[in-house]
């Protein structure tokens, strides 16, 4: 049996495996050519010998049919692999043949080479795309049981979604602490992916997940090339080929300085003719992907429109993917949802990383020796206020000259715990006492018709005046415990209220026992 921790990115283009170390720190595992990501292709020989990553790449020139890339896109689909015919092809009714393969058969070759980056790793937590369909996440758990690999919890891998694994990944960065409603940009090479899910401690659940399957890094590179062959043909007449893969790469790699650079140059060696320097600034790169960046802008915007939120019910933005590194992508973030993300150091390893600690914190406490408990209790994902709770008071309706009641709000729904919010309020009359009352509701409302009110208590005083201070204090703490005080500032009496979190059941139970109450 292995104590190994571990947590694997099973991605479209990339993988990558995680461990934790013995301090609980989650770091990559290399391959033997010290590579941390390994391409998620499979190459099967005629001689039933297979080979993934780079290696598997390398034999696309000579054998195209037998190298298999973007599995992931199929897992959901009744499709086979045909070696014969060199594609996907539907999955026939009858007997499967001998070189038709399933994505789960492929993915476990990419499973297993991963697994073989270390020793005795028998055991892992994968990651899925949080739009991943029933289906496909069965898929991925077949995979990983070909690849020899099951869970922490029980016998079958646990598998998380992509954005809950980065979230775990920030929330164990130095000083960052994750609460409440948290978007999660992911813009990699091929594929972009905006999420936002509510944290509330270790819980962490999707409210709405939306991509574009086919926007990455790949086309601001495409946009570069063709930048760079326009200039080359303007001021040379002569053209380069866009389909050229060295052209590509110089393209990336341009665009990985305009990252950190105001304007760079590059020199492009002309296919037949003479080598030009081609100068860009990062201006004129923005410009010219301004269409990219409004697809991204509309996606934000409409994850937040389908969660049913506005903007700014979003606590955090946290980055992954190595296309967040884009000065112009951070930009876009900033004027959508009118705050700074926050930006970890190693994006394209935060999903991995992610996954390793979610691992961590699952696994029997037994597997971890004492720096790694430690490491697992640091993990800053807070609780929060899964309710608005206030109080009804009264307030002048100036123009009939009549009090009403309404409901004042004194702990915000999100609020990370423990939080504690004092408010103050006086009397209308001279009086000998007044309601204590505790309101909760779903939305932030001042209607008392649209509340449930989850206590209410008489407070006696003696000689109340009118305009005398009540203060009231709600503090709820890590447990889910409130403690109402109301007091009576003249007089210094002080009344306490304790409320226990009641799920939606017990809340109705309670606003049935209410029912019945009259207030003077
Ligand atoms: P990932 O799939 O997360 O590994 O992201 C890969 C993509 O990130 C590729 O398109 C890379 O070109 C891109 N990328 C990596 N580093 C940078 C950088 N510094 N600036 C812009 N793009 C980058």
């Amino acid at each position: 049996m292995s104590n190994k921790i571990v947590g694997i990115d099973l991605g479209t283009t990339f993988s990558a495996i995680a461990i934790l170390d013995t301090i609980g720190n989650p770091e990559i595992l290399p391959d033997l050519k010290n590579n941390k990501i390994t391409a998620s292709a499979v190459y099967l020989s005629s001689n039933n010998e297979s080979k993934v990553g780079s290696e598997a790449l390398s034999a696309i020139k000579a054998e195209p049919n037998r190298v298999i890339t973007e599995i992931k896109r199929h897992m959901r689909d009744e499709v086979v692999y045909s070696l014969k015919e060199g594609k996907w092809i539907e999955k026939s009714f009858d007997q499967k043949l001998e070189d038709e393969f399933t994505p789960a058969q492929l993915s476990s070759k990419i499973l297993e080479k991963l697994k073989n980056f270390s020793e005795n790793i028998d055991k892992a937590v994968i990651t899925v795309p949080a739009m991943f369909a029933n289906n496909a996440r069965q898929a991925t758990i077949d995979a990983a049981k070909m690849a020899g690999l099951s869970g922490y919890e029980s016998d079958v891998v646990e598998l998380i979604n992509e954005p809950t694994a980065a979230i775990f990944h920030y929330a164990n960065l130095p000083g960052v602490s994750i609460s409440g409603k948290v978007m999660v940009v992911d813009l990699g090479g091929g594929t972009f992916d905006v999420t936002i899910a509510e944290v509330n401690g270790k819980k962490v659940d999707v409210i709405h997940s939306e991509g574009n399957p086919n926007l990455g890094g790949k086309d601001f590179d495409r946009i570069l090339l063709e930048f760079m062959s326009n200039q080359y043909k303007e001021q040379l007449g002569a053209e380069l080929s866009i389909d050229d893969v060295e052209y590509l790469l110089q393209a990336e790699e341009l665009k990985k300085v305009l990252s950190s650079r105001e304007s760079h140059g590059i020199i492009l060696d002309g296919p037949n003719g003479p080598s030009k320097k081609i100068e860009i600034s990062r201006t004129q790169f923005n410009d010219l992907s301004v269409n990219l960046i409004e697809a991204i802008k509309l996606k934000m915007e409409s994850c937040v429109r389908k969660s049913k939120l506005h903007k700014d019910d979003i606590t955090q933005i946290l980055l992954v993917g190595g296309s967040t590194r884009m000065p112009c992508v951070v930009d876009a973030i900033k004027q959508v949802m009118g705050k700074e993300p926050t930006k970890g150091v190693n994006v394209d390893e935060a999903v991995a990383s992610g996954a390793a600690l979610y691992a961590g914190t699952i696994t029997d406490k037994s597997n971890l020796n004492e720096a790694q408990k430690e490491a697992m209790s640091k993990i800053d994902l807070s609780d929060v206020a899964n309710h608005y709770f206030g109080t009804l008071a009264q307030t002048l309706d100036e123009e009939r000259q009549k009090y009403f009641q309404y409901n004042s709000i004194i702990i915000e729904k999100g609020s990370k715990l423990p939080v504690a919010k004092t408010n103050q309020y006086s009397l209308i009359q001279d009086q000998d006492g007044f309601p204590a009352t505790v309101t909760q509701s779903d939305g932030p409302t001042e209607n008392k018709e649209f509340v449930h009110i989850i206590a209410q208590e008489r407070v006696d005083i003696k000689d109340g005046k009118k305009d005398d201070e009540i203060q009231i204090t709600f503090s709820y703490d890590k447990s889910q415990i409130m403690h109402c005080t109301f007091e009576h500032v003249a007089s210094g009496k002080k009344h306490e209220i304790q409320i226990k979190s009641k799920s939606s059941e017990e809340v109705d139970e309670a606003q049935k026992e209410m029912k019945n109450f009259t207030i003077d």
